[in-house]
Parts: structure tokens; sequence; C-alpha cells
């Protein structure tokens, strides 16, 4: 019996929580890295606020403009922001670029409401603002909680308007109303799907008229507001991007305080933690890059999403910086490199086991998550690392004792998702998505475990380090 245990302990897989072999002062760390975490997430929910942090986190710890270098030399950090809504770091190595760059990408948009163009109406005596939802959501999760408005107003004059309401203790806060359950007879016969329509996520805003006897008075009070408060009219909604998103801040979770809840974890862990492995790396051996990317839960498409041109010109001015750039250059740089696609899997949950496959699930506290392959029904769409890569990244994170499981996600015939890891495969480089296992992924309220939060940062760390 004894000798089975043994042989089993040899020969198995280890499936055990993280949180077993952790001991105190490295559970210090996790905390200590998950409040800094929590932190970021309450500054930072919408890409633009990414991009603003980060470039206030890079520059504080050396990093700069890449069009203030003329030329770069090994040990220089430079990034390259894209429309205020991506941005691009690099640590540029002491090895040749040619051999590869290691290149960490995570996105920095996260599932929420997005204004229509002409949001603002008047029915009944109140005062709404018409959405459009943005990247797959569950509609009926995002009604009757506090919502808050951040975005920025374009104005043709070349004036860029900030907005930020309900964050602040202070700020008065919106929300989606839903029918009262007396009344809702129909509505619950609805699919769950439909529970809530698209054109149904309305948000309230107003009731005070602005005088009496006056169509649409309070509907012209508001905009009286909004003009007092930031020089607005109505028309100018129409070049704006107002995002509408969870007013309540990211907290610790759980009696032991083992978990963090918030909104935005996809893909913000990833960003948080890949920027803190970058901010560790001093003249590596090859050029270290991270990526922080825009639309990709709608698909990676428009400027400032992966599927554009912008990334590769960040990359050929590293070239033309360095002094090395020829025709094709760039294209056998890719070919060299590796990547971790770092986006959120799907942890099991075991109120909804039925979904997933038990063998093939990542666990909460099972450490950093490798998707080997992502796609549905037959890897239909899937990046599928090659076995001698995923080898290799399982050999840098055996070798620093960071703690990796290699998951699925779902179950074959209900399971499905991407991320960037294709559009990076697409021009040659090898990729393995590798993230952190979420629970309620987009919903306004999604759960991590510290202890993979903290393996994430460790493995992206090694990973730039191999
Ligand atoms: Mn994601
Ligand atoms: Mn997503």
């Amino acid at each position: 019996m004894a000798e089975a245990e043994k042989l089993k302990e040899e020969l198995f897989r280890k499936t055990k929580s993280g949180w077993e072999c952790t001991e105190d002062d490295k559970k210090m760390k996790i905390f200590e890295f998950c409040d800094s975490y929590i932190e970021f997430l309450n500054n930072s929910k919408t890409e633009r606020e990414i991009v603003k942090s980060t470039k206030k986190l890079i520059e504080q710890n050396g990093f700069k403009n890449i069009v203030e270098y003329e030329k770069l030399v090994p040990g220089d950090k430079v990034y390259y922001i894209n429309r205020n809504k991506s941005i691009y770091l690099a640590v540029i190595g002491e090895d040749s670029i040619e051999k590869g760059i290691n290149i960490i990408g995570a996105h920095a948009d996260s599932p929420r409401l997005d204004l229509k163009p002409n949001p603002l109406y008047e029915e009944a005596g109140l005062a709404f603002l018409k959405t459009h939802y943005y990247g797959g959501i569950k509609k009926y999760q995002w009604t009757t909680i506090p919502l808050a408005i951040h975005g920025v107003i374009s104005k043709p004059n070349g004036e860029n308007i900030e907005v930020c309401i309900g964050e602040d203790e202070s700020d008065p806060i919106f929300t989606i109303t839903d029918l009262l359950p007396h009344l809702a007879s129909e509505q619950m016969e609805r699919k769950l799907k439909e529970g809530v329509k698209g054109e149904e996520l309305n948000l309230l805003v107003g009731s005070i008229p602005y005088g009496a006897n006056i169509a649409e008075a309070v509907k012209l009070n508001i905009l009286k507001i909004l003009n007092e408060k930031y020089g607005i009219t109505e028309m100018d909604f129409v070049s704006s991007e107002i995002e509408l998103v969870p007013a309540f801040k990211s907290r610790s979770m759980g009696l032991d305080r083992s978990m963090v809840a918030g909104y935005g974890q996809d893909d913000k862990v990833c960003v948080y933690t890949s920027l803190r492995a970058i901010l560790n790396i001093e003249k590596p051996k090859t050029t270290a890059v991270c990526i922080i990317s825009d639309k990709e839960e709608i698909g990676s498409m428009g400027n400032t999403g992966m599927e554009s041109h912008v990334f590769d010109t960040f990359v050929s001015e590293i070239l033309n910086k360095l002094n090395v750039n020829r025709p094709n250059l760039l294209d056998q740089v890719f070919c060299n490199s590796k990547m971790l696609s770092a986006d959120v899997d799907a942890a099991y949950d075991p109120i909804y086991s039925s979904a997933y496959e038990k063998n093939n699930s990542g666990y909460l506290g099972g450490g950093v998550g490798l998707n080997k392959y992502t796609g549905a029904r037959g890897k239909s769409g899937a990046s599928d690392a090659n076995a001698e890569f995923v080898a290799r990244i399982r050999g840098i994170f055996e070798q620093n004792n960071i703690k990796y499981e290699v998951a699925e996600l779902g179950k074959i015939d209900i399971g499905g998702g991407g991320t960037i890891a294709y559009i990076l495969a697409n021009k040659g480089v090898d990729v393995i998505d590798c993230g952190v296992p979420v629970l309620s992924m987009h919903a306004p309220y999604e759960v991590t475990s510290k202890f993979d939060i903290y393996e994430a940062y460790r493995g992206y760390e090694a990973f730039y380090k191999s």
C-alpha cells in the first residue's frame, strides 16, 4: 500500500490546491501583492484608465516614450500609446533582436454597457440613457446594480472632456431598473437569454423637470446639468465614448480572504500581473515586450485592437532605432518570437459542474492556467500551441517552481472562446494562452484566487527572464 502511494506520488499529475504548500511568508507576499492589485482595479475600470495608470506606473520605473529615443541600446525601456486605448512596452535585451522577442499580451477592455450615439430620452417623467452592450454579457446581470459613468466626450474644436461619475462616495450612481416579481409573470416565461433584452438596458439618470408645462422638461433639466458641468449639448454625445461600469469597488473575498472579487478582472488581472512582471526586468537577455490591447472582447478589430498593424509598427520602430532594420526582418523577428497570451481562463464552478470536464478544467487556487488551445466543437477557430512550445513553457515554470494547470474552456460541445493568441500566431510567433482562472467571468463582479494571481505574476517574470 505504502509503495502504491509512493508510486502514485511519482507518476500522477499533481492536482493539489496551491494553498496547501504555501508557507506563511509567501502567503503574506501574495496578500500584499493583491492589495496593490485591488487598488489598481479600483483606479482603472476602462481601457483608457488602464492606459493612464500604466503610463504613470511605468514612467516611475524608467520607461520613456519611444519617440524620445533616437537610438536604442540594451536595457532601454520604451513604450508606445495607441490612441489612449492600448499600449505596448519593451525592455531592450542583450541578445540580437533577430533571435526573437518574448511577448506577454493582455487586454484592457472588459465587458460593459456603452452609450448609444443618441442616448438621451424622456418617458413618463423619467430621463434615460440608451445603451449598447459591449462584449459577451448575461444582460440580466446588469440591472439593479449601481453603475458609474466613465469616458470621454470629444468636441470638434479638439477639446476632450473626461467624465467619471459614480466612483467618489459623494457622487450619485445610476442603475437600470427591472420589473418587480409581482408583475413579471410574462417576463419570467422568457428564456434567460432574453430575460432582459438589449433595448431594455436603459440607464435611469433623472426625474426632476426643468419647469412646469414644458415638453421633455426632465430631459431638458439633465442637459442643462450636463451643459453646466461639461459645457456640452445633446449633439456632443455623438462624438463620445461613454462606458457604464459597476460602481462598486473590488474587495478581498471570503472569510479566509483568499479571493478577489471585482469588475473587469478579465483581463485586468493579466494586465496588472504582466505589468508588474516587466517592471522587474532590467537588461534581459531577450527583449521583453508587454502588450495591453483593446477591443479583445468584440473580436480585436479596429485600429486599437490586436488585428491592427500598430503593434508591428512599434516593433519596426524598435528595429529602426536599434539600427538593424532591413527588408523582411520584422517577419523574421516574429517567427523567432515567443508569447504568452495573457488572458483569463474559466475556473471550474462546482455549482455548474455539468458545463465542465473535470479532468481538463482550471481550478481556483490551482495556479496559473495554460490553455494549449481555445476554440470550440472540434477545436474550431483554435490557436493550438505546438507540443514543443508547451514543453518549453512547462520547463520554465517547473524550473522556477511556479504552480500551473493545463485546462480547456469547458466541455467540448459547450465551451468556446478566443483570445489574441491566434493573431500573433498568424505572424509566426509561438503562442500559448496563459492566465488566471476566473469564476463568473464577464459578470459585473468576477472572482479570482489570490494564489493564482501571484503565480501568474511569478510565471510571467520567469518567462521574461528565460
Ligand atoms: Mn479576456
Ligand atoms: Mn472576455
